[in-house]
């Protein structure tokens, strides 16, 4: 019998996860890079011993990374190891309120009593509350295709309901939590959360306090080595199952006759298989991959999640104060999302986001006695703003201002210095404006806006990773890429 032939256009981590997946579903499968190396936005570079991974800080929900080993048959010890952190974030105010986030929530509960005047039951009664969003309402958001009419007949479906409640939906996540909590820090601290998928917190509906789940009570790990591990893990399990990876092959176009897909057209050679998948941004699968530029069009007007500006810098000293994830808070949250979001400006206090990978492995990710600093404040997708001026504006606001708080001439402890931007995340990961995450969760109706995991209009026309349903950041995509292998599977038992 003639093997089934799948292409998967991109290796980010959605791409990679859903080779792997399809190899082992017995698919013949392809991978096509327009970059020289796997992992998208997940990458890495070294400069003077400093070692930085470009993209994704933050680990959590190393299940689903489990999953995908489980269902290849692999062990995963053999390729990717993690381990669990006692504190998730240490977050600075202007005031010098220093709050230590445990994961332990007992503890954390504790902290925020002592340092902010929290109650502790009402704290771990929210924690609570995320979890039975998380597990009843969230579960089916994240395991199924909202698009597809057998989705709403699950018992997952039914048991959505029982998770949330109506102010999850009514109330946006700022007043959500200023309703939950009696200090305004406390209030900002869980506001936060919003960002992790590129939202506004003032604007993003109170479902997304779910996330706080995943890092407290499911807890927040470190992977060895740092992020770029994890992208790694995948392409070694992709490898092992048989996948074969083309990278310096930019896809030019998708094949596509009487609206069924053919194959691909990459260095002017077409190259023929009845499934494609595009780990492309779906914005641009549809205007550069399919030129058809009115579903483009369509996509283009759902807003797109933030960006980021990025700062790697290797500091020629250690700072005992700081942990791996570090957080410094603006003054005023609000005003700083209406600049990201509305006027898409830069704001001129910006929350200052530090992670230094050195704090967990001071051996090998920084020069002895030296840390590794990535340093990123939120930013709007790219719009209107000059990139090669906003940068210094930027650090010079951000040197002051980690200068003011940790009480040190930052600057005169920079030994190297590299930078990342929207304008460049857009054009190293054909991310549509540099959005990290797609397109935002502002609005209630998001996860349905969402473009779903295959195409409506072209047969054997699939999509993975961020800019799809069920969203950015690496566990959803992780998913993405678990729904979308399984619908193919399931298209050809059909066939
Ligand atoms: C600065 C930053 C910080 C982040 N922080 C976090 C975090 O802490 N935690 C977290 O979970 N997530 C985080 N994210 C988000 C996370 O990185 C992304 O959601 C995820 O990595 C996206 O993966 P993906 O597979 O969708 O696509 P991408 O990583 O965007 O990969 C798409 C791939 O397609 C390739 N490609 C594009 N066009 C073509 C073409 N024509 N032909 C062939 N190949 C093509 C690209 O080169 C790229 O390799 C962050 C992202 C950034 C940029």
């Amino acid at each position: 019998m003639k093997k089934k032939e799948a292409i998967v256009i991109g290796s980010g981590v959605a791409g990679l996860a859903t080779a792997a997946r399809l190899a082992t579903l017995g698919f013949s499968v392809n991978v096509f890079e327009k970059n020289d190396n796997y992992g998208g936005k997940i990458a890495l570079f070294e400069t003077n011993s400093f070692k930085f991974d470009t993209g994704p800080s933050l680990f959590t929900a190393p299940s689903f990374i489990e999953d995908i080993f489980a269902f290849a048959n692999e062990p995963i010890d053999e390729y990717f190891t993690y381990k669990k952190l006692a504190t998730a974030c240490k977050y600075f105010y202007e005031d010098d309120t220093i709050v230590n986030a445990y994961t332990n929530n007992k503890l954390f509960a504790k902290e925020l009593n002592e340092k902010l005047n929290e109650d502790e039951n009402q704290i771990l009664n929210y924690l609570k509350t995320s979890e039975n969003l998380y597990t009843k309402t969230g579960n089916f958001f994240i395991n199924f295709s909202l698009q597809k009419f057998k989705s709403y007949f699950s018992t997952q479906f039914t048991k959505a309901f029982t998770g949330f409640k109506l102010k999850h939906i009514t109330q946006n996540l700022h007043t959500y939590n200023k309703s939950s909590f009696r200090n305004a820090k406390t209030v900002q601290l869980f506001n936060r959360y919003a960002t992790y998928n590129g939202s506004n917190p003032y604007k993003a509906s109170a479902m997304l306090s779910l996330i706080s789940h995943l890092e407290h009570n499911d807890g927040t790990y470190y992977p060895t080595g740092g992020m770029f591990s994890i992208a790694d893990a995948l392409y070694k399990l992709a490898l092992k199952k048989g996948v074969q990876f083309h990278f310096n092959n930019s896809v030019e176009r998708i094949i596509v006759t009487n609206n069924r897909v053919k194959g691909i057209v990459v260095n002017n050679q077409n190259i023929y298989a009845d499934t494609v998948v595009s780990n492309v941004d779906a914005y641009f699968t549809y205007k550069n991959l399919l030129l058809n530029f009115n579903k483009a069009n369509k996509i283009k007007k759902i807003e797109r999640s933030s960006s980021a500006l990025i700062f790697y810098w290797g500091i020629n000293k250690e700072f005992a104060t700081l942990d791996l994830h570090n957080i410094f808070f603006s003054d005023n949250y609000q005003k700083e999302f209406e600049h990201i979001f509305k006027y898409k400006t830069l704001y001129t206090d910006p929350t200052i986001y530090i992670n230094i990978t050195s704090k967990q492995e001071p051996e090998t990710q920084a020069p002895k006695g030296k840390e590794n600093w990535f340093v990123m404040i939120n930013v709007p997708s790219n719009d209107k703003i000059n990139w090669d001026i906003a940068v210094n504006d930027c650090r010079k606001i951000i040197l002051e201002k980690l200068s003011r708080i940790l009480k040190q001439n930052i600057a005169s402890f920079i030994e190297t210095e590299n930078i990342l931007h929207p304008k460049l995340i857009e054009s190293n990961t054909a991310s549509y404006l540099g959005s990290l995450y797609g397109t935002s969760s502002n609005s209630k109706f998001s996860a349905f806006l969402r473009h779903p995991n295959f195409s409506n209009n072209y047969k054997g026309l699939y999509f993975v990773g961020g800019s799809v349903h069920p969203g950015g950041g690496i566990p959803l995509c992780l998913k993405s890429a678990e729904i979308t292998s399984n619908l193919i599977s399931k298209s050809k038992q059909k066939h």
